[in-house]
């Protein structure tokens, strides 16, 4: 199955897939901890992991919205295209072609898991590279 190459989809690449707590150990089991970064931008103003964008490999997104730059989308990105699409976070599969309410509520629980005790834990291992 190939990924949707719309210009809404490709837009939502330039602001690559949160992972959820869930995800998060497996995702790095099979694409390295440096295919994260640490996400702290000033817009949401909250602390997350997201895909890296290039650059930012294994650490801090920029801490702007507008310092995503539209020319670096996620690491997975390619010729308009998802290379992971089968493997794909949960947070892409939410957000096909638009954001939608449901994909809204989904993508601040997850927001929430990670500032909780445990989030903060895999958080601060990962930061450690112990994870
Ligand atoms: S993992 Fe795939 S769907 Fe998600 S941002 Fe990266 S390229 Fe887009």
């Amino acid at each position: 199955m190939r990924s949707c190459n719309c210009k809404e989809c490709q837009d939502m690449c330039r602001f690559p897939c949160a992972i959820n707590i869930r995800e998060f150990k497996k995702f790095i089991e099979k694409h390295g901890r440096n295919s994260l970064m640490l996400c702290n931008d000033s817009y949401y103003d909250r602390i997350f992991m997201r895909i890296a964008i290039p650059g930012h490999e294994g650490g801090f997104s920029p801490t702007k919205v507008t310092e995503f730059d539209n020319k670096k989308p996620c690491i997975f990105f390619k010729d308009g295209l998802c290379m992971i699409y089968e493997d794909r976070p949960m947070d892409a599969k939410k957000a096909y072609h638009k954001a939608t309410d449901e994909y809204t509520k989904y993508f601040y629980k997850l927001v929430e898991e990670w500032e909780s005790e445990k989030g903060i834990k895999l958080i601060n291992q990962w930061m450690r590279r112990e994870i």
